[in-house]
């Protein structure tokens, strides 16, 4: 499997860590739980940095905001009452819903992100959640929205790079809130075929104050769409306004026909979990439609 790897290292710090990826010139992997590395061994690989010693296990709150270290196992996540207490549990109910309990023992937030997968349920909850990450590279340290920090990945600039946090602001106070999490796989076990969080506000009158609507699975990175969640905003919600949002949700997504699943299916899918999303959302805010 790792015919080729020369060396492996287990650095104590972030610091030495990233300047062995830099050393390395792009011929090492970094190791988090192993759950992806292994499954993609790549004969171009000849270091291997394990960096589950590098002081980066922890669930903090800081100023408000939730602040998660990127060797934070899925599990971690499940049990940690700071991540059960943030936006109605979102991460910890994701997190609970990835691989098996044996995968999520080892399993990390950062690897989650940093493996590049459409399908990386974690992805797509860290963008409804309107988190941003902390990267450390030769440069030093620089904070970049989820969003961004994704769309680099894809196109290749985050190889020599660590993810060190990700950190989730406090949502916004308010009675009226709900959110959801809807994944959709072939087994329980699989990956996504299509996965949906959402997060609603509603005003007293039942009008929709604030919206996060994120999908995975059905685009070269995990999206927000944007369109349905401004046909959503400032409007009373009800049945005929959620179909609409609906369309514009299918009409968002961007996904690939593989052996899972083809793209049509997706698409449709993608508008169904979208919509049951916001009703769940929407029940937790008061409002049955
Ligand atoms: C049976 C099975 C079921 C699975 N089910 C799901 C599922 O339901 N949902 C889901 O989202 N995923 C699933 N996965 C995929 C995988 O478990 C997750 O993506 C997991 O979070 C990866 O984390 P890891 O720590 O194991 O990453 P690793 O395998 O250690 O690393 C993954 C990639 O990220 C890089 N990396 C890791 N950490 C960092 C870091 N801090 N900074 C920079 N680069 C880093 C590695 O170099 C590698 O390229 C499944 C995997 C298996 C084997």
């Amino acid at each position: 499997m790792f015919e080729q790897v020369e060396a492996f290292y287990r650095p104590a710090s972030v610091r030495e860590a990233v300047r062995l990826l830099q050393s390395c010139k792009g011929r090492a992997r970094v190791v988090a739980g192993g759950t992806d590395v292994v499954v993609e061994a790549g004969h171009a690989v000849r270091f291997l940095i394990d960096i589950t010693h590098t002081g980066l296990s922890y669930i903090r709150r800081k100023d408000g905001a939730c602040v998660i270290g990127a060797t934070t196992t899925m599990a971690g996540l499940e049990e940690s009452a700071v991540v059960r207490g943030l936006a109605g549990g979102l991460l910890a109910r994701a997190a609970a819903t990835c691989g098996s309990m044996q995968v999520r023992n080892l399993a990390t937030l950062g690897g989650n992100m940093a493996n590049g997968s459409p399908a990386a349920d974690l992805a797509t909850v860290l963008l409804a959640l309107d988190a941003e990450v902390v990267v450390a590279g030769a440069a030093g340290r620089k904070k970049l929205p989820v969003g961004e920090y994704l769309a680099q990945g894809a196109a290749g600039g985050m190889r020599k790079s660590l993810l060190v946090e990700a950190i989730i602001p406090r949502p916004a106070g308010g009675k009226r809130r709900g959110w959801s999490f809807q994944k959709l796989g072939r087994t329980a076990l699989d990956i996504s075929l299509v996965n949906v969080a959402a997060g609603i506000q509603l005003d007293a009158a039942g009008r929709v104050k604030w919206v996060r609507i994120a999908l995975g699975a059905v685009a070269p990175t995990a999206i927000r769409a944007r369109a349905a969640e401004e046909k959503l905003t400032g409007r009373k919600l009800d049945g005929a306004l959620l179909a609409e949002a609906c369309e514009a949700v299918m009409g968002a997504v961007d996904p690939i026909s593989d052996q899972r699943a083809s793209a049509a299916y997706r698409r449709r899918m993608s508008g169904l979990l979208a919509g049951r999303a916001v009703e769940e959302c929407a029940a937790q805010a008061g409002c049955v439609l």
